[in-house]
């Protein structure tokens, strides 16, 4: 068992640690008042190739790991989830074009969105289809060579800046089986019929862009289908298994930041003529993050590790996504206990950090569907 990191995976974490650091403190207040954004940040993330990381260098990626852009997600989410956010998911749904579609999907799509030329997004979640993704109404209509789209989806990050969006629509409503009525669609946003209006007042990584979406007879062109008509289903839960390792490692992030925060913090506050940080309550607190970041951590580099090495296992990157966001949960509050008032006050880092960390235990399938896939594995 190796757990070393290579001489290029230093350099890429280097890299990444770095940028962050140079580029999010000074503006990362600012988009979470603001719920505002500086798109020429992820201009120059792509430029120095922070997006993509495990893309196939045919298609302009780097033809490296999902460990090695884990490394500059947790760096990122260490400095600003919320920017880490902002800038990440612009390539949000290159996983399923990887995986699944053509080679002139590929070409056409994945590499403008490495170079900065474009944004993506990926569209499942509906008013009354959250977790129970097959309820998903908007249908896709064939009509001759191209598909018609109708309907409306729910919390879709980068919705009012994508060019284009993985959409999951119901094509074989007829389908007795009801895990193969679904179809994923590739949609270009500039299409007529094609409405975003972005959500406001969102708790954390208040940086990205989240919309509400609608579609009133969206035509697309049939080589828009990505992946098998009526396949869609497996494919999201394929989509999933790699997008969860990106979750994983945003909640290693969010966690060490909590931790840097704190240590920080309780070295410096004084209460009772002494820094906080002498206090056995505090010790104990530090002791217990730093604890369960390296567990979410490990879990997360044995599932990462086995994508990478072709053996994805379903059940142990559902423990990682769930484990790591609740240690970020987890983190989030000592920190906060630490800070005491002052982490209260937007002014302090902390409390930015306590708000983005939850979303993690939410995006991607919430901690109860995780656990669900966990004990169905095991009964
Ligand atoms: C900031 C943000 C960004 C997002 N980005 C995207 C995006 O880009 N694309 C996209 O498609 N979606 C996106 N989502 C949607 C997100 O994936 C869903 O919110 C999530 O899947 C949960 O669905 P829901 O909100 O409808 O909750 P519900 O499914 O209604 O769940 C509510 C509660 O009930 C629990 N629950 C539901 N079913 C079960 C069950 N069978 N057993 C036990 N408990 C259950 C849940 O775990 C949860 O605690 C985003 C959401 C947010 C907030």
């Amino acid at each position: 068992m190796d757990f070393l990191l290579s001489k290029e995976q230093k350099d890429i974490q280097k890299a990444a640690r770095e940028f962050a650091l140079g580029e999010f403190p000074d503006r990362a207040q600012e988009f979470d008042r603001n719920e505002s954004f500086d798109l020429s940040l992820w201009k120059k993330a792509c430029k120095l190739g922070f997006i993509g990381l495990f893309i196939d260098e045919a298609y302009g990626g780097a033809g490296l790991g999902f460990l090695e852009q884990g490394l500059v997600t947790e760096e990122f989410f260490a400095v600003d989830a919320g920017i880490g956010q902002a800038i990440l998911s612009s390539a949000f749904g290159s996983e399923l074009l990887s995986v699944f579609g053509t080679e002139e999907q590929k070409k056409r799509y994945i590499s403008p969105l490495l170079t900065g030329e474009a944004i993506m997004g990926t569209a499942i979640t509906e008013s009354d289809a959250g977790s129970d993704v097959i309820a998903a109404t908007t249908t896709a209509v064939r009509d001759g060579d191209e598909y018609i789209i109708n309907g409306s989806k729910m919390f879709i990050t980068n919705g009012t800046i994508a060019n284009y969006l993985n959409v999951f629509c119901l094509t074989n409503p007829d389908n007795p089986d009801r895990h193969q009525r679904h179809s994923f669609l590739l949609v270009e946003t500039d299409r007529p019929g094609y409405e975003a209006n972005k959500l406001h007042g969102k708790m954390g990584i208040r940086a990205s862009d989240t919309a509400e979406i609608s579609f009133s007879d969206v035509h697309i062109p049939s080589s828009n289908l990505v992946g098998e008509e009526g396949n869609g289903f497996k494919e999201l839960m394929e989509f999933f298994n790699l997008t969860r390792l990106h979750v994983t490692a945003q909640g290693i992030g969010i966690s060490r930041a909590a931790l840097t925060e704190s240590i920080s913090y309780t070295k410096k506050r004084k209460q009772f003529g002494v820094p906080l940080a002498s206090f056995q309550a505090t010790q104990f607190k530090i002791a217990e993050m730093a604890t369960r970041i390296k567990a979410a951590s490990n879990l997360y580099y044995k599932a990462v590790w086995l994508v990478d090495n072709g053996q994805m296992d379903h059940t142990l990157v559902a423990m990682a996504k769930w484990f790591s966001a609740e240690v970020a949960v987890q983190c989030a509050d000592m920190a906060m206990q630490m800070h005491g008032g002052y982490g209260y006050l937007d002014e302090y880092k902390v409390q930015r950090i306590y708000r983005d960390a939850k979303i993690l235990e939410i995006y991607e399938g919430t901690k109860e569907i995780e656990k669900t896939i966990i004990a169905r594995a095991l009964l």
